[in-house]
């Protein structure tokens, strides 16, 4: 601790984000981005911002973002969302960081699952919002009915991470009508590789926030657009909070990088089929290997192998070039997050493997 630090400061456990390193060559693995390039109309419209020597980057943008919010209303027009029920963020992350203090935090603690998004408790810290962690079932499932104690508020990733194990829509909308009186936030950052967005159900739950990101499905973790759909009263707090943070989170170039992803459909869902197909076809062969692999919903499988250690395996893919997830954490210490990524990588991940195991 420094003197200078304030206690609130000097208190953090800040979340340790999986590495990045700048290594030629590397398969990684690690941090679930999407192996596939975005769609070409990003590139196009930002090349469009910059003309004239980067001339528009004098202005600030937009500080409402309003095309954005406009495109991602109309994305979802077929759940009845307009523009105003839609709140933007530099990634779903700082999203995330301002529903914690807009809506979670409240007098009861809220509950979130034992084995979830390990940035939950840390905004947590950050906000002074009290909290309790719910056992996930023995097949690491979220239980609803597991959720009854009297709470300020309920938040879980659907798929959860790093599971990738998918909570059906019904039981969504069973959690979110038993708890009207606190905020259901579903933090759906990989709900595009096989689940049901939970958007279709906030018209009819006030309470029910949904969280999306551009970082997974869009291949565009490094533009960091994320948002948040819900009843206007939420989305209030939200801007509420980001007005009184910072009044341009999204650049010029993130905006219409965002919106021109957005429009292209064929894109986004030639990318997340490919992902898909790549994900079963990686999870059989980890089965050969007599891997346990959890069902994903998402863009990475949850493995434990039944006689090899996890850390051992992962510091031995290392040497091979390949970087992994693995948590030194209560329950998953036997567990590996590996992200689905080419079919190239997945088959030097597996070959890496076969002599790993030996
Ligand atoms: C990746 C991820 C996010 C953060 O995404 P960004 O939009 O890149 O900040 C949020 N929640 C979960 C569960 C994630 O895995």
């Amino acid at each position: 601790m420094s003197r200078y630090w304030s206690s609130l400061v000097d208190r953090l456990t800040p979340y340790v984000p999986g590495e990045q390193p700048q290594l030629a060559n590397l398969v990684k693995l690690n941090t679930n981005e999407n192996p596939y390039p975005p769609s070409s109309r990003v590139a196009a419209a930002i090349a469009a911002q910059l003309v004239d020597g980067g001339e528009l980057l004098r202005l600030y943008p937009d500080p409402d973002a309003g095309l954005l919010k406009a495109a991602i209303a109309a994305r979802f027009a077929d759940c009845g969302i307009a523009a105003p029920q839609v709140f933007v963020g530099n990634g779903s992350d700082e999203v995330l960081a301002h529903v914690f203090m807009a809506l979670l935090r409240q007098p009861l603690p809220i509950l979130f699952p034992d084995i979830t998004y390990s940035f939950y408790p840390v905004y947590c810290g950050l906000h002074d919002v009290a909290y309790a962690t719910v056992a996930l079932d023995d097949d690491f499932a979220i239980r609803v009915d597991d959720y009854a104690a009297a709470n300020g508020g309920i938040i879980f990733p659907n798929p959860n991470a790093p599971t990738g194990c998918l909570l059906p829509l019904a039981a969504i909308a069973s959690l979110a009508a038993r708890h009207r009186q606190a905020v259901v936030v579903v933090d759906e950052a990989y709900v595009d590789f096989g689940g049901e967005s939970a958007i279709a159900l906030v018209n009819q739950h006030p309470n029910l926030l949904v969280v999306q990101t551009l970082s997974k499905a869009y291949s565009l973790a490094g533009l960091r657009v994320g948002y948040a759909v819900g009843h206007v009263d939420l989305i209030e707090a939200l801007e509420r909070v980001k007005n009184s943070f910072n009044s341009y989170p999204l650049d010029r170039l993130a905006i219409v990088g965002a919106v021109a992803a957005i429009a292209d459909r064929e894109h986004f869902e030639t990318t997340r089929q490919a992902v898909i197909r790549s994900r079963e076809a990686l999870r059989g062969e980890l089965l050969a290997l007599a891997f346990e692999v959890l069902p994903s919903a998402a863009n990475f499988v949850f493995v434990r192998h039944p006689r090899r250690d996890a850390a051992e395996i992962a510091a031995a893919l290392r040497q091979r070039g390949i970087i992994v997830r693995y948590f030194k954490l209560p329950r998953i210490d036997q567990h590996l997050r590996i992200t689905i990524g080419t079919d190239a990588q997945c088959a030097s991940l597996i070959d890496a493997l076969r002599e790993i195991l030996g």
